[in-house]
Formats: C-alpha cells, structure tokens, sequence
C-alpha cells in the first residue's frame, strides 16, 4: 500500500509540472487551435448532462413490458420521437412490417422414467415492482425456433458447440432422434439448436445452469442480483450468422409492400423445436438422465450428478406459435451538418426489450437520449456540427437486429454515399470501458477515453481499464503491452447488437461503446430485467450512464465537427497483420493435431488410455490438411503497411490551418468516409452472402462472437483447404484493393490529387 502511494506522489509532481492542460491535449482531425475550441465544447456539453433525466426515462420507458408489435413498444417509440423533436431534431418514426412469431402452446413435460410438467414461468415477487404484469410479458421462448411436437430421449450435450459433439462420439453417444438438452454459455443460443439439428436431434431444450447463470455466481434475485430457479432465459434462435432482420425480406426493407418471400423457404429459422427453460425446470429432467458421468468440466452447479443419457429421461415438447407480421418503429432523429451535411455521423441503441428491459436495452438508451438532449442545447449557443448527426433508436433488436436491419437494407444506397461512421450501443452498467469496432478508430476512442473521468476512482477511464488489464494480464507480454501501447485496442465485432447492418453489410466504419463489469447479475432476458433490479445493483445512481453519455457524447462531436475524419491506417494494418500470424498458426496447429491424432490412432494409444469399463470410440484418421499458400496474404498485409505507414505520416500536416485547406480536407473525408466499404465485396462470404465484411463478422459456429479474416479462418477452422485457399486470394485483393485507397487519399492528403 505505502509503494503504491509513494508512485502516485509521484506521478503527481510529475503530472503538475509537466502536463498539458486539457485544452491542450491534440484530437485526431483537428488543428491545434480547432482542437481546443473543440475541448471547450466538450467542457460544455459535459455540464450539461443530468442523472435525474436517465433515472426518469428509465422509470418511464421500463414502466410496462414493451417487446417489438406491443403497444408499450409503440408508446415508447412515440414518447421517444416526442423528445428528439422538443429538442429541435427532425423527427421521424419509420415503420416495418417485421415477422415476429409469438407462442400459443408450450409445452415441456418428462414422460419417463416419471412424471413431470415444466412450469416455464417466472414468478411474480414483491420486491419488483413490475414482475407482477403478467398480462403483458412475453412468456418464455425462443423465437424463431419453429412449430414442432417430438417425443424423445434426453442427452446431455454440455454447450452443444461442434467440440461437445465430438466428445460424445468418444463415447460412442449420439442424439440422433433424441432431445438434446443444452446450457446456456458457450456460444451464442442459437447455435445450440443449429449444431443438434445437424447431428440429427429432433428438438432442443436450453437452460441456465446456476453453475455459470444462478447461485453459484451470487446470491440470487430478490436478495442478490443472480439468476433465481425460475428465472429463464428468451431470446432470439434465428440462424443469425446467416443473415438477420426479417426472415421474409432478406436483403431489402420490410416496408408494407415489400416482396416477402414463402415461410417454407427462409433459411433462417432453426430446424428443430427448441425452448427455453429454468434450472428449476431442468433439474428433474437432468436428475432423470442415467448412461455416463458427464466429463467434470461439462458438470453445473445443481445438486446432482451430471449423467449424458440417453434417456432413460424421456421428454415431450410441442411448441405452436403465431406467425403474424408486427410493425417495427424506428425512431429516425437528425440534427443537419453546416458545410459537410452529406456527410453522416450516425449513432443508435434499441428501445425494445423482451420484458421491461431496463438494463437490456433502456441504460444504453437513455444514456443516449441525454447524450442527443445535451448536443441540442449546445446548438442555441451558436455552434453547429460540420457533418449531419442522426440518432436511431431501433426496434424489433431482440428478435434479429429487426429494426436496424431492415432500415439499413432500405437506405443502404443513401447509407454507401453519405455513411461516414455508425456509433451504437446497448446495455450498460457500472464498471470499465468497452469498446469494439473498425481498427482505423483505435486513436479516436483512446482520445476519447484519456479526456472521459471515471466516476468512482477519479482517474480517467483510460487509465482505469489499463490498470485493470495489468492487474489481470497472466503474462509479461500482455502486461508489457497493456502499461505501454500508447493505443486502446478496440475488440472485433462480431454480431448481437445493431451494429452488424452498418459495419457487416453496408461497409460503414463502426463502433460498439458500453461500460460494465462490475455490474455481474442475471436478469438478462427475463421479467427481472426491471427498473428495481437496475437501481438497486447495476447503476445504481447512473454514474455510468453519465460517463458513457460523455463518451459516446464526445466520439459523435469529434466526427462531427473535425477538420477531417479522425481515421488511421496503421493501426488496422498492423492489427491485420497480426490476424495474419494466428491464421498462419492456426493452420499450422491444425496440420499437427491431424498428424499427431493420426499417429495415436495408428500406435492405438487412444483405445490403450481409455478405461476399459467405460465405452470408447477411437477417432478416425483423417488426411492430413496440405500446407496453404499464404504468400498472397502476406504480399497484401505488406503494402498495406507501407500504405498506412505513408498515410499516417503526410496525414500529419492535414488538416492545416493553411488558407484553402478547407478544400483539401472536404476531398481527403470523402475518400476517408468511403474507404471501410472497400472491405466489403458484393457477394459476400462463402454460403452468406448478406455479409459482406472480409475483415469481421460473426461464427458460423459462434453466434455473436467474432471471427476475423472469416473466409479464410473458417475454412481452416472446417478443414476446406481448397476453400481456404481461394479465399487467401480473394482477401488478398480485397486488402490490395484498399491499399490502393490509401495510396489515394495520401496523394489527396499531398494536394496532388482530388
Ligand atoms: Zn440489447
């Protein structure tokens, strides 16, 4: 303690003598002196913001249940718009006709070896005020999961990710005509009924083990923040990494008369009946499952043993749902750019939830409205942002990125000409910044971040989340990199929120801002997802709120009112180049694990380490995967870092405060703004067209979680290395073709071209 004390004197001393002040901290896209008009707003804007309204909007838009085609949903998009006008923004609310299957029967009962119906209900308490609305919750489900009536034997399949499939051929367990009963965790839900279903399950039944979403992580609700035994998870199964938005319009606007396409024919609805259930519910299913001890890192936190079946647990679930068409509401609110309004800065967070949603989507919501309240009022002080600032406040997210979806396809010729960068955001708590998003961002969000104070430690958010990566860095080189890179790295995106439209399909860079962490609970998704849930342990004063107000409040002012577009290149080519090393590993690996597993099955080392009491199924040889040219790859990664390293170093001198500079930097932002599309290609990734990014998206196999370089990390993750070959080709283009963009806006930058 006294060492720590004796440092932080210090730095003090140091910091006194030494520092810049505020004003004069340099922000990427501005000249000195338009960086510090630009802090003074900032200083503005900041005093301008009030908990009282986050608390009372909160309260407000989380008084009733409000999922997408409810007529609290409808209110609130109503009372929302209402705002954003009083404001002075031109308001609009744009409507969808969006599929939205809700149930009419559900059903999940054990037949064998007794008998037992599940409640599939979330008791109302007295210590939340708005779990006793039933008439108006959404019960739980999982949408998208179509009509079914199976009967069947019950295998456990621990996550029901690719990998627990494979364990379970080791021992000889397959779920083919089976139920197959998974955990929440693992991967994103609706890879769970998607992986079951190619391995021949006839139906899928999901609950939340207490073991990562319940007791064992904290006392639970109304005493403690966690998950209760009747507390379930709904959310959406749709195949997302297929495409989201509305199953019937896939590619365009779900407007009234939209072409829609036959339901026999979408491609995004899972292929099995699947449900949602409590632990409460899954523990005498689980408990009634005899056959193998389940592997000790597959067991949960319920007082039994974990067996994998199957059966003799024999489960009945039949499932009918209302396939009916709901109109999704936007809530569209722009505020006009003075010289570069074709230029759009856009920033969005959802207002529908699956219950109340006071975490899940209202903290990120109404943060926001305060963040666009407070930029309003700065406009009766005479300033103006450069560039056009929209706000959306999206619907329908809960069920597929509905709401974003559908307004991206419908504008995305507008989106591809004006879309200069897209800001979103959703749930937030108390905690560390996160941040994810287009790497040319990295400097923009760390300015941000170095001038953004954190309200319990009183240092800057910067400097907080670099403490707390050193503290948890489990290497040297992790803690050498988290105390000296000079940047924030920002995550890949991968999907679960509204960004997936603007960064995966149009092109437009785009960033994914929430802080949390120290907010842990499990409301997520049920009917105590509430404003008492939110108040008593997630934020509880909305400090939180107001620090990402300030943070996502000065990103959306610094795109617009900068000299010119605040991007860099060296940051995403160096973090290419290291998607290229794990990608040459990640090849690598695989053609040693084939060899070696190869090797064992010959020598019979697999059948000779297993019990012989136990059964036990060898795997079987496989060719060994040929070595992948990655020479392309690295050629295109090399320009572009020659490119971005030429870029950065003229970018320096632009903006200027020369005269005619203005002309200059209007030329460099539009080939600045257009530059994240030129990792896109028209037709897509392999089997998905809809995504268009080669850098990020979404698992085939993850769900939400990221994959980078996609094309060709999961075809080496799937083992097609013809595949996996023409994609090293067809990204090395893409990334050729964007270093030549760079080239481009370097001349401009040089005033040798327009
Ligand atoms: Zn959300």
């Amino acid at each position: 303690m006294k060492h720590r004390s004796l440092i932080l004197l210090t730095v003090a001393i140091t910091t006194t003598l030494f520092a810049q002040t505020t004003s004069d901290k340099p922000i990427l896209g501005f000249t000195a002196a338009n960086a510090a008009k630009e802090h003074a707003l900032e200083a503005q804007f900041d005093a301008k913001l009030s908990r009282d309204n986050l608390r009372n909007w909160m309260q407000r838009l989380s008084a009733r249940p409000h999922h997408l085609g409810s007529d609290y949903d409808r209110q609130n998009a109503e009372f929302i718009a209402s705002l954003f006008r009083s404001w002075g923004y031109d308001t609009s609310i744009e409507e969808f006709q969006v599929l939205f299957p809700t149930p009419r029967k559900r059903l999940v009962e054990l037949i064998a070896p007794e008998h037992f119906t599940a409640k599939l209900s979330e008791p109302v308490l007295a210590a939340d005020a708005t779990s006793g609305q039933t008439s108006e919750q959404l019960p739980v489900y999982n949408a998208y999961s179509i009509d079914g009536d199976v009967t069947g034997d019950l295998v456990y399949v621990n996550y029901g990710v690719p990998a627990d499939y494979e364990e379970l051929d080791r021992r000889g367990i397959d779920v083919k005509g089976k139920i197959a009963i998974a955990r929440y965790g693992g991967s994103w839900r609706g890879i769970k009924p998607k992986v079951a279903a190619e391995h021949g399950a006839i139906g899928c039944i999901i609950y939340s083990d207490p073991r990562d979403d319940g007791y064992y992580q904290g006392d639970v609700y109304p005493k403690g923040a966690y998950r209760n035994e009747n507390g379930a998870q709904r959310g959406s199964v749709m195949d997302m990494p297929i495409h989201p938005g509305d199953p019937l319009t896939p590619g365009v606007g779900a407007t009234a008369n939209a072409k829609r396409i036959d339901r026999k024919d979408v491609d995004v609805f899972t292929k099995i009946p699947v449900l949602p259930i409590s632990y409460g519910d899954a523990q005498p299913l689980l408990r009634a499952i005899a056959g193998p001890v389940a592997p000790p890192d597959w067991r949960g936190a319920l007082p039994i043993t974990y067996h994998l079946g199957p059966g003799p647990a024999r489960v009945h679930m039949q499932l009918e749902f209302d396939w009916k068409l709901v109109p999704a509401r936007d809530v569209i609110a722009r505020l006009p750019g003075s010289d570069r309004a074709d230029q759009w800065v856009m920033r969005g967070n959802h207002h529908d939830a699956w219950v109340n949603g006071a975490e899940d989507p209202l903290s990120g919501q109404v943060a926001m409205l305060e963040e666009a309240r407070a930029i309003a009022e700065l406009t009766k002080t005479g300033w103006h942002p450069r560039r056009t600032i929209i706000y959306c406040a999206w619907d329908g997210e809960e069920e597929g990125l509905l709401g974003s979806t559908e307004w991206a396809e419908q504008h995305g010729d507008e989106l591809r000409q004006h879309g200069a960068v897209y800001i979103n955001s959703d749930s937030n708590g108390r905690g560390f910044l996160s941040a994810g998003g287009s790497h040319t961002l990295e400097r923009l969000m760390t300015q941000v971040a170095r001038d953004v104070n954190d309200p319990q430690r009183n240092v800057s958010v910067l400097e907080r989340l670099r403490d707390r990566e050193q503290v948890l860095a489990h290497t040297p080189e992790l803690r050498k990199e988290a105390r000296e890179r000079a940047l924030i790295r920002l995550d890949a995106l991968g999907s679960g929120s509204d960004f997936t439209p603007f960064l995966q399909h149009v092109g437009v860079a785009s960033m994914n801002i929430g802080y949390g962490g120290e907010d842990g609970g499990g409301s997520y998704h049920s009917i105590y997802d509430s404003f008492d849930h939110y108040t008593r342990f997630i934020d509880p004063n909305f400090q939180y709120g107001i620090a990402q107000a300030e943070t996502t409040g000065r990103l959306v002012l610094r795109l617009a009112n900068a000299d010119v577009l605040p991007i860099e290149f060296m940051t995403f080519a160096d973090t290419l180049s290291r998607y290229l090393d794990e990608l040459t590993k990640l090849a690598q690996t695989a053609r040693n694990d084939v060899e070696d597993r190869n090797r064992l099955i010959r020598e019979r080392a697999f059948e000779i380490a297993a019990d012989p009491t136990q059964t036990y199924v060898p795997p079987k040889p496989e060719p060994t995967p040929p070595f992948l040219n990655f020479a392309p790859l690295q050629n295109a990664v090399s320009k572009l870092q020659r490119s971005a390293h030429d870029y950065d170093r003229v970018a320096g001198s632009v903006p200027s405060d020369a005269p005619k500079a203005s002309v200059r930097e209007a030329a460099l932002d539009q080939a600045l703004m257009h530059i994240e599309q030129a990792l896109t290609l028209p037709e897509g990734l392999p089997r998905r067209p809809w995504f268009r990014h080669q850098i990020y998206a979404p698992g085939f196999y993850t769900g939400y979680g990221v994959k980078t370089v996609p094309g060709v990390r999961e075809a080496v993750e799937q083992k097609q290395w013809t595949e996996a070959n023409r994609q090293i080709e067809i990204v090395s283009k893409v990334i050729e073709n964007y270093a030549a963009q760079v080239d481009r806006a370097a001349e401009i930058a040089r005033g040798r071209a327009e």
